[in-house]
């Protein structure tokens, strides 16, 4: 029988398959700590379930897992996490500390299909969605990692396009956010969108947690020469939706603006991003661009980013030069690859269903979004 990763469902989902099985509805909360808080690994560890309910859950379910690959750590602390999936193919996530706050940046894809000319992952392609098991597991594992130093804030970063993968990136956030799961409060998680619009508009009733858009230029050809997606749904349409955001959510916006040299570094495009200001609050994320291999763009001369943070400060508009976290290791924004791993996943410890077995811990150094 094929069984299926526990470790994907949402809470409501999970509470349906056991009443699905005869079950109470009541066990999912019992699940969800021993997965979730106690990252148990075997169903016959779960000892308030009686004995004939866990084998049940064994018959029907697998406790998904993430084989670490390797870790590497640049100058401020930043560390870059490889990930390999039971397909063979690889992710990272990317942990950054920032005073006393570590924030985890975690992939949704293997790849990515929006193509954005200044990102490593877009160029590389698409690959697949990962499950909701695969996007948690990086969290799970980078934790035992950093026992001492909890992650205080989760942002969908990384590797790919979350609202290309909506329903798994909600799913996420609700094992995330669940008060049997990891009981991050909606506030410190952050889903980053290239601007897809009809996710936006659902995310706006069917979520709590923050939005960021990736939206790096103000005028349409720009921004589509950067960024193919704003072809299919320009400016125009993604703003009104992000009005639609603040009226509804009353939230603030975070916009993301990757700086090009000679692209959208100039005052033409502050002053462009400076009128929004009439529609809705937002803060922005300058991000002075990463160097890697394939991109055919380059980074501004840090005066044209002093003048460009400058103006929109003298227009009472929040901004921030990101300081760049782990360029050295590749793993700033735009530069995580992944990919399919060349070894043979067979070398690698299994679990009984032919799965790489259950890693926590143990990453190797070395390794080669948004
Ligand atoms: S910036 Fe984000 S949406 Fe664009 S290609 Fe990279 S991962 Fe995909």
């Amino acid at each position: 029988m094929q069984r299926t990763d526990i470790k994907s469902l949402s809470f409501r989902e999970l509470e349906q398959a056991l009443k699905g099985l005869g079950m109470p509805a009541y066990s999912a909360g019992q699940i969800f700590v021993w997965l979730y808080k106690r990252h148990a690994t075997d169903f016959g560890l779960m000892t308030n379930i009686s004995k004939p309910s866990r084998l049940l859950l064994a018959q029907h379910f697998e406790i998904g897992s993430l084989k670490p690959l390797a870790r590497q750590t640049g100058r401020d602390g930043t560390t870059k996490y490889q990930f390999m999936l039971s397909d063979g193919y690889s992710i990272e996530s990317v942990l950054i500390p920032m005073g006393r706050w570590h924030t985890l940046c975690l992939s949704t894809q293997v790849g990515c299909a929006l193509g954005c000319r200044f990102c490593l992952t877009g160029i590389k392609g698409f690959k697949r969605n990962l499950s909701v098991s695969e996007i948690t597991c990086q969290l799970e594992l980078v934790q035992a990692e950093n026992p001492g130093t909890p992650v205080s804030h989760i942002v969908f970063m990384g590797m790919g396009e979350p609202f290309a993968n909506y329903d798994n990136t909600l799913r996420a956030i609700d094992v995330l956010t669940s008060e049997y799961g990891y009981q991050y409060s909606h506030r410190r998680v952050t889903v980053s969108t290239a601007g897809l619009v009809p996710q936006i508009r659902r995310f706006i009733g069917e979520s709590r947690a923050n939005l960021a858009v990736s939206l790096n230029a103000l005028y349409d050809d720009t921004r589509t020469a950067m960024m193919p997606i704003n072809s299919r749904y320009p400016l125009g349409e993604l703003i009104d939706v992000l009005k639609d955001y603040h009226k509804k959510r009353k939230g603030w916006i975070t916009f993301e603006y990757v700086m090009i040299k000679g692209v959208n570094d100039g005052i033409g495009h502050a002053i462009q991003l400076a009128k929004l200001t009439r529609d809705f609050p937002f803060k922005v994320n300058l991000i002075p661009l990463n160097r890697h291999r394939g991109a055919d763009y380059e980074r501004p001369d840090d005066d044209r980013v002093q003048a460009f943070q400058e103006y929109l400060l003298g227009h009472n508009i929040v901004c921030m030069v990101r300081t760049t976290h782990g360029e050295e290791i590749d793993a700033a924004c735009g530069q995580l690859g992944g990919g399919k791993v060349e070894r043979n996943t067979s070398d690698l410890p299994q679990d009984s269903g032919g799965h790489p077995a259950q890693h926590r811990g143990n990453f190797q150094g070395g390794i080669d979004g948004h």
